[in-house]
């Protein structure tokens, strides 16, 4: 490029900072804008298109076009070769419009004279804003300096739309966020919330566009820059040489802090007479509408790193941390592309739901979500790039559907459906303080499933009996380094103390398959559900089960004490386990600290190979409790976080009941205590079944309890076991349906 033509540049946008500075109306400024880019540009026609709705381009302002047509024309997304730009997101720069692909003619703008065309989008980190064109009679393609002159004006004017400097008459810009959109997600946490958008990482804002000394913009960006490189070293540095997602996203971080070519499209940007901010953010741009054509997964994720990185040194250059200024909500309903669960945590109960474009039903930051009884949807596609702060909301995690600014039909019956909810929650706590027994005189022991301390509150709120199984890797899955012994010993203490009288089941470390430490090596596992995890890992490399089980005996401090191993396959396991526990409870007694005085310990039994093993592991063990998720994974072969098949076994199938009822009555022989703490304990159909093959305690999220003792108080046991023996001689794949038309008879 010659120096004369980044002068010429540096003049247009010198000339369009000045059209910007006066106060005028936005159609005005529109017109000075295409009046201003033709007379620079030595072409004879500019037009703006901007959308009209999500679909609709309308011509807003023209300089060579025939001015009558402004606001009347309009085409659609992928209508003409305007409509072409804005859906592809790419420049169309051809010498004989007329004969190429796409073209449609309006006569109604007199374009028929006129052979070249330059297309540019108008965009602003790949959100479709219009189409900046420019036109001759000659038939020639424009220069490749015009091209980007064409796309720096467009960036400009994608910048101060945002700002609402065009918001007025006809130009449609603004009404690109004020629509309702649909987001059809998946359910990670049940609920339904209503609240306003606080974002959790909010856009960068650029107010500074132009800047007037290149050689200061490029001084600051090389500046930025280099503490980002900093940043991103540190960042290496500190990382768990384990963890090789976080290691790879920070690599390619490296990889593009340090690559020439992005380096030189910003500078060049900066040439032309860009600030160092709005050169960062024209170029995250263009990387953002490649973002939505690629279809290769691992590409995408290096090009939302390179987004993430592009963020950062927006953050730099232009301070603005992660405030903006702006104020939470008092109803914040979080959004973000992903969030870690110690993120989470911070926000705690303030927040009213979450909606997350990533995420993973397993993943860390739902369990969190799950343990603080906050909806979650996940996987909303772009929501990050539709939703603004403050922005109406509404989540239903039941279904996995969010409804961003809803219309008021969708609102009323919105709130239709949270009212019916708060009277089922009335009725759930009138009956709080009354036992689960059923019609037929049966009484349940329904206990509550938790991880955090942040769990406890709902012991007293739910009416549960006690802690059925306390997840302790929680505690480890939030932190950045493995938590100490003492640390871990005063947290068990103080969900003891929390429990007051009533009994907790603390189930030890439960880490592998979808729960990996950040700073353990990670074991590259092909199958790691059925891998390295749990008590294999436990048993293995015993120093951490050592010290874990050390706290536990501390934090009871003579008190009683009750825990499980989980994912125990067969007798051995159990029984090297409690002995590592004799031998925990031993060195206690040796260094003078106190024993519990009741001890029980159980196994989990979530693989179908222990329900069949020797009387005397029945008789060995204090209690059993089934952990349904990962039984009924193993029991089907279907992968519990595989989205294809996790729904694709009824609980309520025939082989899995009489499987259950076969533990049922091996239990009731050896006199062996016997509860079931996985999902379906916490769904009432589930959970009455369940009750009516046989178990009396069920352990669930604290939410669940309420509807579970419901059904339970409302239902024969006897009559419901009649309907599913009957159900399952008859040969049906599942009693479901004929114990649903029981149900809705009796209730
Ligand atoms: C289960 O597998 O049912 C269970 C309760 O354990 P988790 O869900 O933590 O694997
Ligand atoms: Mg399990």
């Amino acid at each position: 490029m010659t120096r004369d033509r980044i002068t010429d540049s540096r003049k247009l946008l010198g000339r369009l900072r000045d059209i910007m500075a006066v106060d005028a109306g936005g159609q005005t400024r529109l017109d000075q804008i295409t009046g201003l880019i033709a007379e620079e540009m030595l072409i004879e026609v500019c037009s703006i298109y901007l959308f009209r709705d999500a679909d609709t381009l309308e011509l807003c302002s023209t300089e060579g076009l025939n001015k009558e047509a402004v606001h009347h024309t309009r085409m659609r997304m992928g209508e003409g070769l305007v409509g072409l730009v804005a859906r592809k997101g790419h420049v169309i720069n051809t010498d004989d419009a007329p004969s190429t692909k796409g073209f449609r003619y309006m006569p109604e703008t007199g374009e028929e004279a006129y052979s070249s065309f330059l297309g540019v989008p108008i965009q602003r980190l790949g959100e479709k804003l219009g189409v900046l064109v420019v036109q001759s009679r000659e038939a020639r393609k424009y220069s490749e300096d015009e091209v980007y002159a064409v796309e720096v004006v467009a960036m400009v004017l994608a910048e101060m739309a945002e700002l609402g400097a065009f918001i007025g008459e006809g130009a449609a810009m603004s009404a690109r966020h004020q629509q309702p959109v649909l987001f059809r997600g998946s359910t990670a946490q049940e609920g339904t919330a209503r609240g306003h958008v606080w974002l959790h990482e909010p856009r960068v804002v650029v107010t500074n566009p132009f800047a007037e000394d290149p050689t200061r913009e490029l001084e600051r960006l090389n500046e930025a820059v280099d503490e980002l490189r900093v940043g991103v070293d540190r960042m290496l540095s500190h990382a768990r040489s384990g963890d090789k997602e976080q290691l790879e996203v920070l690599e390619t971080y490296r990889m593009f802090a340090n690559s020439k070519g992005w380096m030189r499209r910003i500078e060049a940007d900066i040439g032309r007479g860009l600030s160092a901010e709005a050169a960062v953010e024209k170029e995250q741009s263009t990387a953002r509408s490649r973002m939505g054509q690629v279809a290769d997964a691992y590409l995408r994720d290096r090009l939302h790193d390179l987004d993430d990185l592009s963020n950062r040194l927006l953050r730099i250059l232009t301070g603005q941390g992660g405030q903006t200024g702006a104020e939470m909500p008092p109803d914040p309903i979080l959004i973000a592309r992903n969030i870690g669960p110690a993120e989470l945590l911070d926000y705690g109960r303030s927040l009213k739901g979450i909606v997350l474009e990533e995420g993973a039903v397993g993943s860390h930051a739902t369990i969190v979500a799950r343990a603080l009884a906050i909806p979650l949807v996940i996987h909303a596609g772009n929501i990050t790039t539709e939703a603004l702060n403050g922005d109406p909301i509404l989540v239903d995690g039941d279904q996995g559907i969010v409804h961003l600014r809803p219309d008021d039909t969708v609102f009323a019956a919105f709130k239709d459906k949270m009212a019916m909810q708060a009277k089922a929650q009335e009725r759930y706590t009138s009956i709080r303080d009354k036992p689960a027994t059923t019609l037929c005189g049966k009484t349940l022991s329904l206990n509550m499933n938790a991880g955090l301390m942040a769990d406890l509150p709902s012991l007293a709120g739910s009416g549960a009996d006690g802690v059925g199984l306390f997840r302790t890797e929680l505690q480890f899955l939030i932190r950045s380094q493995m938590p100490r012994r003492g640390e871990l010993s005063e947290l068990y203490a103080r969900v003891i103390d929390a429990a007051a009288d009533k009994p907790v089941i603390f189930r030890t470390l439960d880490i592998g398959s979808d729960k990996v430490l950040p700073y353990m090596k990670p074991t590259d596992e092909p199958n790691p559900a059925m891998g390295w995890r749990a008590i294999r890992v436990g048993l293995d490399k015993p120093g951490v089960m050592r010290m874990q089980l050390q706290a536990l005996i501390r934090a009871a401090a003579g008190r009683p004490l009750s825990i499980m191993f989980p994912f125990v396959a067969q007798r051995d396991e159990f029984t090297m386990a409690r002995a590592e526990m004799d031998k925990a409870l031993e060195r206690e007694r040796v260094l003078g600290n106190p024993t519990p005085s009741t001890l029980k310990v159980g196994a989990m039994l979530e693989t179908p190979s222990l329900a069949f093993s020797p009387e005397q592991f029945y008789q060995e063990v204090d209690f059993l409790s089934i952990g349904g998720n990962d039984l009924k994974q193993f029991f089907f072969a279907a992968d519990r976080e595989n989205e294809r098949v996790r729904r694709r076994y009824d609980t309520l199938n025939v082989s899995f009941l009489t499987f259950i009822e076969q533990i049922i009555a091996r239990c009731a022989a050896s006199n062996t205590p016997l509860s079931f703490c996985g999902e379906d304990a916490g769904r009432p159909v589930e959970a009455a079944c369940l009750a009516a093959i046989g178990l009396r305690n069920l352990s669930m999220r604290p939410a669940s309890i309420g509807p579970v003792k419901s059904i339970l108080r409302r239902t024969d046991l006897d009559e419901l076991a009649g309907v599913i023996a009957r159900a399952s001689a008859s040969g049906t794949q599942s009693v479901r349906a004929d114990v649903m038309d029981y149900l809705r008879e009796k209730l």
